[in-house]
């Protein structure tokens, strides 16, 4: 009863305060001192929190990764391009940016998948530079996690970036993790996965679209250990073939890596929705 009593008091007094409202007086006193128990104003929403990125640059430390025709070693250049495309996201002020390893640093794989999950990223973008035995294959393409492999060159590839935690520690480790499947069942069900294959087609879209070179079938899939957060939608993207002696060249030139980072960010942007997405990279 006496809420009810109560409700009327207030009802009342809210009806006198916007006839003061529209008589234009009044308002901010009527307001500015709320009764005893009377509902605070609500506040205005937060902005929103920025997102988080987790930039995953492959390899370091005693893993030089993939090395060049002439040398190139595949640890210094994704760092490179991952330091730019941090600073990129951050200066938007929508990103938060964080890199699995700072700096020249054997990270494992379980690691960094692990500081990610740790860090509630809401993306994870793994960042590589392959090699074929056939010099003449160039190309950037992207990769998103599946149990069975698209083609034989992706399990290859899979089988190359995962022997990664085999380097250092004397860990043994298969073509493939042995949660593939577990982390599968996980990421569809909370809808990871078909974010991460957008995710993988937008960057496909967003590099044919900023004139980078791509692989045929520029999409695939395979069994990639560092790829294996369920909550967390994933890629990897190889920004080319070292082995290649142009696309080695243009990885480790600055306005190339600034292309390539400029092409991410923008997937990025485009992955979220954000405005400036209709922009042309
Ligand atoms: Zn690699």
């Amino acid at each position: 009863m006496a809420v009810a009593v109560f409700s009327l008091r207030r009802r009342a007094l809210l009806t006198a305060a916007i006839a003061l409202g529209a008589s234009g007086a009044g308002v901010r006193c009527a307001f500015a001192a709320p009764l005893p128990g009377s509902k605070k104003t609500p506040a205005a929403p937060p902005p929103p929190r920025p997102k988080l990125i987790a930039l995953d640059p492959g390899h370091g430390g005693q893993d030089p990764g993939a090395l060049g025709y002439n040398g190139t070693a595949e640890k210094g250049v994704v760092i490179a391009i991952a330091r730019e495309l941090k600073k990129q996201l951050e200066a938007g002020g929508h990103y938060r940016v964080f890199l699995t390893r700072g700096g020249d640093e054997y990270v494992p794989l379980r690691e960094r998948v692990a500081r990610a999950q740790a860090a509630k990223a809401d993306l994870f973008l793994s960042m590589h530079a392959d090699s074929h035995p056939d010099s003449s294959v160039r190309g950037a393409s992207v990769y998103t996690l599946s149990e069975g492999a698209s083609d034989r060159e992706a399990a290859a590839l899979a089988a190359r970036e995962n022997h990664a935690d085999a380097i250092v520690g004397g860990m043994h480790l298969g073509d493939k993790p042995d949660n593939v499947a577990s982390t599968l069942v996980a990421m569809t069900q909370r809808g990871t996965v078909n974010d991460s294959r957008r995710l993988a087609e937008t960057i496909v879209h967003t590099f044919g679209r900023n004139g980078v070179m791509l692989l045929p079938r520029s999409h695939r899939q395979a069994g990639f250990a560092v790829l294996t957060s369920p909550d967390i939608p994933a890629a990897l993207v190889e920004m080319g073939y070292l082995s290649n002696p142009q696309d080695e060249k243009l990885l480790t030139i600055k306005q190339h890596q600034m292309n390539l980072a400029r092409a991410l960010r923008a997937s990025v942007d485009a992955h979220f929705g954000a405005p400036s997405a209709i922009r042309k990279a």
